[in-house]
Formats: C-alpha cells, structure tokens, sequence
C-alpha cells in the first residue's frame, strides 16, 4: 500500500460508525459536487465558495498558524459572569487563573513561575520549558475589572478558611478558566477547517477535514458540557446556596511548589473501570474542579463538584478512601496529566534530576482523560511534605 492508502485504513480503524459512515459519504460526495451545490465538507457553505478551488490557495505556515490560534487563544476579551453582567465594569483585564496574591507570590522567584507552554504540536520542547517561564503566563481576558475583584476578594484578601462561599470563589475560577479555553477552541477549530487544507490535493483535504471533524465534535460538546456546570454555579451564587457544591480541603505541612486551576473529567476511576464516556452521545461529562489556595503558610489544594454529580462523588470517595499517601500520588500526578494550567516554583523544578523531568514532562504532554493510568509517586515523591488533613465542605 501507498502512504495515503495506508494512512487511510489506519484513520478508518479508529472511527466509530457514524464517522466512518461520514467519512465514506464525503468521499463519494467530493468525487462529484456540483459548483453550486453545498460543499462535501459539511460546512454549509456551496462548493463554489468553499473546497472548489482550495488547492490552488497557498498553504498556511506552521508560524502563521501559531500566529492566528495564540490570536484566538489570548485575545479574546469578555467577562465570564454573565450572570451578573449588568454590573460589569470595563476594561476586561488580565485576570489569573491562580490566585495572584497568596498562591502565585507563594512560589514565585523574582517575580517568575515555571510553566508549560503549549505549541501547536502540544507543548513546547523540553528544553524551551525554561525560557518560556514568565509570570503573566497565568493571565487570560475572562473577568472585567469588577467581578475580579468582587467574586474573589474574600480568597485574595484573606487567609483562606474552608467555607462553601470560598470554595464556591475558588473553584469558579477553574471553572471559568475551563470555559474560556473551551470557547477559544471553538473559534480555533473553525478557523482550522477553513484554513488548514488550502494548497492540499483533493484526498489530503478530506483526511484534513476528517481529523478536524472529529476535534470538532468534541470541543464542542466539551464547551456543552462547561457551560453546563458553569451555570449551576452561577445559580448557586445567584441563589446563595452554595451548598450546591461539595468540597474537600487538601492540606499540606510544606509551602506550596505547586499550583493549578482546572475542571477535569476523568473517564476512569482508580481502579481502571470506565466511569463516563459510556456511548451516549447525550450525556453531560461530570467535572471535578482542582484549584490551589494556601492555608497558614502551607499548600492546600481545593476539590469541588456540583452535589448532583454522583459518578465524581463516588471517583473521589474512592480515591479518599485510600489515605493520605495515595491522594498525595492521586492529586500531584492529576495535576500534570489532567490539567493545563499548571504553574511550579523554578527551584523545584531545576532541581528535579534528567529523568523526573523528562518523565514529568511527558505525562504533561500525554492526552490521559481518555486512557487510565496508575497511580504512583512518580510527581508526589518530589513534592515536599505530606498531607495532613482532607476536610469535606
Ligand atoms: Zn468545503
Ligand atoms: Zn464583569
């Protein structure tokens, strides 16, 4: 077999039916479109003025690409609370995704905290990491100048005390941020299906279209399921039952070296058996929302979920049960392979031998909702301290 065909059949092995069914419909319907009828790619869009001529168009660069999606991915400007817009107060400013006064200053040296950046492949290489570290990098345009500070004062201006209305600050942070990056990816993945086969021949157009497709389907239905669970916080604000949400309280008896800011849904509890993504294309995912505050000095991570999330219930009651040491492997490697927006202290990190951090690193770089992994010490026999309590809020 050619290349092409080959890739084909390797594509088609991993489609489930409906894509597949998509996949051949597209196929049959490029070979034959009409210049006036709706275009074969499923855009909506007729022939004439969408995948007529797109191979004679120049090919989009890897830099214009970067350059177009870091656009999307940092510019966007809006406030998430929607729910109380009318007393939204511009500008829309840099607000950050972790707490800036405790959490971030916490663990910064001169100012800087250590991240992975993401390229257009996933991350940057291992050796960019150390260049790519910058304070700002905790920044997104999600909050106008009055909800970042009214919804989070108690959290900013305080020490953090473990009330449901702390929680509630703290995890709608996550949630937000979560929200912000799902909506970007949206426009991204639009952007990407109306530009990235120009130039490309008739078959590479239509794996292009197909991959892309599929991304499609589920950033969306990622952004459905956010904007879900966004607005029951929100009614829970709106409401002041901020009972609608369980938490728990993680604590450490060392500073903070770590921190995050996330909403993650995990596909498979600890023990490896399929706990959501279970075929019904309906089903709204449950999200747990893994956020970092410090507690008299010391780490502490924030847990929550909304109350009517059972199956994360259960995740967790499962993960709690099974002492300290393990939620300490059980939350650390979480954090690296669940969640993004990770930040860490420069001096743990350099001091971090070759090889944890080429491990690290590649558990940051793996894609792991959708696969289980075991649980070990590989990121908790790095951190300093042990937990000393769990408090369920
Ligand atoms: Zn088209
Ligand atoms: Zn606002």
């Amino acid at each position: 077999m050619d290349d092409l065909s080959e890739r084909l059949s390797s594509m088609m092995r991993n489609f489930d039916e409906e894509t597949k069914d998509r996949f051949c419909h597209s196929i049959i319907l490029a070979s034959q479109t009409g210049r006036y009828e709706s275009c074969w790619c499923h855009s909506g869009k007729i022939y004439k003025d969408c995948h007529l001529e797109r191979h004679k168009h120049r090919k989009i660069s890897e830099g214009e690409q970067r350059k177009q999606l870091s656009k999307i991915f940092d510019r966007k400007k809006y406030c998430s609370a929607s729910f109380d817009s009318t007393n939204c107060k511009l500008p829309i400013k840099g607000a950050h995704t972790v707490q800036r006064g405790r959490v971030l200053s916490s663990m910064a040296k001169d100012g800087h905290v250590g991240t992975f950046y993401r390229n257009l492949n996933g991350f940057e290489q291992l050796k960019d990491i150390k260049t790519g570290i910058k304070k700002e990098a905790s920044i997104f345009y999600g909050f106008c100048e009055y909800h970042d500070t009214e919804l989070f004062k108690y959290i900013e201006l305080n020490e953090f005390t473990a009330t449901p209305e702390n929680c509630w600050a703290s995890s709608y942070r996550a949630v937000c941020h979560e929200y912000y990056q799902k909506n970007a990816a949206k426009e991204a993945i639009v952007w990407q299906l109306e530009n990235l086969d120009k130039g490309y021949g008739l078959s590479e157009q239509l794996i292009i279209q197909e991959r892309l497709l599929l991304a499609k389907r589920d950033i969306f239905k990622g952004f459905e399921d956010i904007s879900s669970i966004k607005n029951k916080y929100e009614q829970a604000r709106i409401n002041g039952n901020h009972n609608l949400l369980s938490s728990y309280l993680i604590m450490l008896d060392k500073p903070l070296c770590l921190s995050v800011s996330a909403s993650m849904s995990p596909y498979y509890n600890v023990s490896g058996a399929k706990i959501q993504n279970l075929g019904d294309p309906m089903y709204l995912f449950q999200h747990f929302a893994l956020s970092t505050v410090t507690v008299n000095g010391c780490a502490a991570y924030v847990v929550s979920y909304l109350k009517e999330h059972d199956v994360i219930e259960k995740y967790l009651e499962d993960v709690f049960e099974k002492g300290f040491d393990f939620v300490k492997s059980w939350l650390t490697k979480c954090i690296f392979a669940y969640a993004e927006n990770v930040f860490f202290n420069l001096d743990w990190w350099s001091n971090l031998v070759g090889d944890k951090k080429a491990a690290i690193y590649n558990l940051a770089i793996s894609e792991n909702y959708t696969v289980h992994f075991e649980i070990d010490d590989l990121v908790s026999s790095e951190i300093p301290g042990s937990i000393v309590s769990i408090q369920s809020i």
